[in-house]
């Protein structure tokens, strides 16, 4: 199947041979798991995809309103039809908050350790039913179980990080201008927040930003991605189940123009925390100006993964694998452009057409599953256009380059785990967030050199390199314009480390101590006697 694919007419043959990786690669590749999709079992039956679009729907009065689908990606199955809400549910879901905020989850009534308390409640519902979750997370974007269990298990850390926050949210005491003046600076919530996330990581951006919400003692409207809302419906119900105010925590989707410029607009709405595109969180804050409210905005990258000559090649090789094809390269901080010392870029490429052989393309709720499908067919469309531009213009394709139908019933949005080498620094899939399974390879002779194509970019969220000298170990550190910098390593993110872009990569950053930060606000307290 592999050699039909990798020969398809998008891609000219002549590419092909003039890479002897691609010849030795070719025959092993298996991307075919050859299984229809398995069925998925739910041990908590409001869980299933059918009891939460009835959990969503009860929150609003639509009858008869328009439906959009939920669809598996990795078989175009529908998995639920939900109400199309708007403008008007999402201002019902703000007045609620606001209501909220006002009322059950009123800051001067809820302690530091009753929000402590309710946060460890939902933290734990989340890890007794994290199969359930884990599989609905698989079943609505598509990455293999393992993975979406390791998201799940991440939330649940965050929860957990932000309940212990709760009870940490203190002030200061200053001295005031006058001789018989103190001044306390208090933190108290910003209010309500609006939250929009998206589908790579439906489950973890979602807990990463209600979660230090709540702590703070704010309430939330959740705007999940419209591609996976159910993960983020189960968290709301679980939140609910723990004991928060319904009013506190409230999911809305639909139409996400609509939406978003509801939130975004509402006065009652004092921030926006944005996971997504840089084209969308320019919009969101331009629309937030009109109310100066405070935002906090996760945007696109397009991370440089430098491999200089002294590196631990394997070490290398295996790290670029987990971090540039990670859910099937669709996170914003997967390695986008692969900058190898020219001393070292054949035995690295080789390196990695090998270990790539034994990837395996199927539906993620399949155990033998490594990669699993795109999100849609305009991120298919996008990679398949990438590789494409690049192999014309004289890329090397060594492994893959084609869509992929990896077995029967998986009629989804498959792109085989693709190698390009000879990347020039000006093609798309180098210069942009390509956002598929594409690793795409430049020579390079000086750090210097390596250092430059790395910054030259108008984004700023994550960077790796790899090498085993001291100096460069603090130099390139230093030197790269970058929010996390993941040196020999490619694990930048964790619930104590700050998790933030540079440039337009984004605005504050998320986990941390300093994650609570962004949705507290400081009031200076003059105590003159
Ligand atoms: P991606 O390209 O990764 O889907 P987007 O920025 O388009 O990233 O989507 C991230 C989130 O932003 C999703 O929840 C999506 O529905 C939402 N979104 C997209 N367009 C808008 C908009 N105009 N206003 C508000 N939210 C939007």
């Amino acid at each position: 199947m592999f050699l039909r694919l990798l020969l398809s007419p998008t891609i000219g043959r002549s590419a092909l041979h003039r890479c002897p990786a691609a010849r030795t690669t070719m025959s092993s590749f298996a991307t075919s798991s050859n299984a229809p999709p398995p069925t998925p079992s739910f041990a908590n039956s409001r869980l299933t995809p059918q009891a939460l679009s009835e959990y969503y729907e009860a929150q609003f009065d639509s009858k008869g309103i328009e439906k959009f689908s939920v669809r598996d990606p990795a078989s175009g199955a529908e998995i639920a039809a939900l109400d199309l809400h708007g403008a008007a549910e999402a201002k019902i879901a703000v007045d609620r908050a606001h209501d909220a905020f006002r009322n059950e989850w009123n800051p001067n009534r809820v302690t530091a350790q009753a929000r402590y308390d309710a946060l460890v409640r939902w933290e734990r519902l989340i890890r007794e039913n994290a199969r359930d979750l884990a599989t609905l997370l698989t079943l609505e974007n598509g990455k293999p179980i393992s993975e979406a269990t390791i998201e799940v298990a991440g939330g649940a850390d965050s929860v957990a990080w932000f309940a212990e926050e709760a009870r940490r949210i203190d002030g200061d005491v200053m001295q005031g201008a006058k001789r018989r003046q103190r001044v306390m600076v208090l933190k108290q919530p910003v209010g309500v927040v609006g939250a929009i996330t998206p589908w790579n990581f439906p489950f973890s951006m979602i807990t990463r930003k209600i979660g230090p919400a709540l702590a703070a003692g704010c309430t939330v409207v959740v705007k999940p991605s419209e591609e996976t809302p159910l993960s983020a419906i189960a968290l709301t119900y679980l939140a609910h189940e723990a004991g928060f105010p319904k009013g506190g925590v409230q999911i809305v989707c639909g139409d996400a123009k609509a939406i978003g410029a509801e939130l975004t607009g509402s006065s009652k709405v004092r921030k926006i925390g944005f996971t997504g595109s840089t084209a969308v969180g320019k919009l969101l804050m331009a629309q937030s100006a009109s109310s100066i409210k405070r935002i906090s905005l996760e945007l696109g990258g397009n991370a440089p993964f430098i491999v200089f000559e002294d590196a631990d090649l394997d070490r290398a090789a295996l790290a670029l694998l987990g971090s540039g094809l990670r859910n099937a390269g669709q996170t914003c901080i997967c390695a986008d452009k692969v900058l190898v010392h020219d001393d070292v870029h054949d035995a690295f490429a080789e390196k990695l057409a090998e270990k790539m052989a034994r990837l395996r393309l199927g539906h993620g709720l399949d155990k033998s599953t490594t990669h699993g499908p795109l999100i849609n067919a305009a991120a298919l469309d996008k990679v398949e256009a990438h590789v494409t531009e690049a192999v014309e213009a004289g890329a090397t394709l060594v492994v893959g380059g084609s869509r992929a139908n990896p077995g029967e019933g998986l009629e989804g949005h498959f792109f085989q785990p693709t190698l390009l080498t000879d990347v020039k620094v000006d093609m798309s899939c180098f210069r942009e967030e390509n956002f598929g399974p594409v690793l795409s390879l430049h020579r390079f002779k000086t750090d210097e050199e390596a250092l430059e194509i790395a910054n030259d970019t108008e984004y700023g969220l994550a960077a790796y390199f790899y090498t085993s000298s001291m100096r460069r170990s603090w130099t390139i550190s230093e030197g790269l314009e970058y929010g996390m910098v993941g040196c020999n390593d490619v694990a930048v993110t964790g619930v104590t480390t700050p998790f933030g872009g540079w440039k337009q990569s984004g605005l504050g950053c998320e986990h941390s101590k300093y994650g609570i930060e962004e949705f507290l606000q400081k009031k200076a307290v003059f105590l003159t006697f």
